[in-house]
């Protein structure tokens, strides 16, 4: 029989390593793959594909055992191999900034359909994180220029990065704010203000997965009490700085979209919905200013 070391092939650690994540991981195999791609220097996912024979070197075999371990311990694979695709765009994400997630989608998606026919759009993202939202909506919006707070300097960084390796640094101003803190202006008018605030019950946040609980940023997922906190906040300070009719569009938590549209309505917002995410949960609401 054979040792287990330098002549393993692709299609072995796949099937090997794939098993070994499924406590941890909801997409195992995919997570190997990833693993893979990097410890083979970077190579595309059709590369996986096309070499499933393929002996790894005993160097490729260290750097990928030294990975999995590493995504065995808990720490998401975006996190380990720097890179997650939103919106079919690559984003740079590393400890520090949330991880960009598919639920997000539906509310860039419902944005972009709200705006593509409109000129010279102006939005405020408020919690930038990795700049998953500014930027795709910077990608697809031909005719945007966008705002991008964060209150963490870590963000700022990275969403600069991002914008500036997905060619729409042009378009984003990035800037340090506590929520509407850093806007001077106080004629300033937005068409459209969207967030994915924190909003995960203070006493939930202890019973997150691992991998989010101890690798992604507190600040980014805690919402108070009931998670609402950012919700009040926004929306209360978003009406001075909307245009009439703007916009103001944000994710929520699977159960939260009722309380967020009632907060909504208290505030002077109209024609107020809802969107579902690929799961059916609705993920998105949307408010105009009256
Ligand atoms: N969707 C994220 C999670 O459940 C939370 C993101 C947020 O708080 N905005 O982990």
């Amino acid at each position: 029989m054979k040792n287990r070391g330098a002549d393993m092939t692709i299609r072995d650690i796949i099937i090997k390593y794939s098993e070994d994540l499924t406590q941890m991981s909801d997409t195992p195999r995919l997570d190997v793959e990833l693993l893979l791609q990097k410890s083979l220097g970077d190579v595309d996912r059709i590369y996986i594909h096309m070499n499933l024979n393929k002996e790894l070197t005993k160097e490729q075999e260290e750097i990928f055992l030294k990975l999995i371990n590493d995504r065995l311990n808990g720490r998401p694979v975006a996190y380990i191999v720097e890179n997650r695709e939103f919106m079919g765009l690559d984003f740079y994400v590393k400890e520090g900034v949330l991880i960009p997630r598919p639920d997000t989608e539906p509310l860039v998606e419902e944005l972009i359909e709200l705006c593509k026919d409109k000129n010279n759009i102006n939005i405020l993202d408020i919690g930038t994180g990795s700049g998953a939202i500014t930027i795709s909506l910077a990608k697809y919006l031909e005719n945007a220029s966008l705002t991008s707070f964060d209150i963490s300097d870590i963000p700022l960084e990275v969403g600069k990065k991002n914008a500036i390796s997905n060619n729409v640094e042009h378009k984003i101003n990035f800037v340090k704010s506590d929520l509407f803190s850093a806007i001077e202006d106080e004629d300033v008018e937005f068409d459209v203000i969207v967030s994915n605030p924190p909003y995960i019950r203070r006493e939930d946040m202890k019973t997150l997965h691992t991998q989010v609980k101890d690798y992604e940023p507190y600040n980014a997922l805690e919402g108070g009490v009931d998670g609402l906190d950012f919700y009040r906040d926004i929306t209360k300070g978003s009406h001075e700085f909307l245009k009439q009719n703007g916009i103001l569009a944000y994710e929520v938590g699977h159960d939260q979209a009722e309380d967020v549209c009632e907060i909504m309505k208290n505030n002077g917002y109209t024609k107020i919905y809802t969107k579902k995410d690929i799961q059916g949960i609705d993920r998105v609401v949307i408010g105009f200013k009256l």
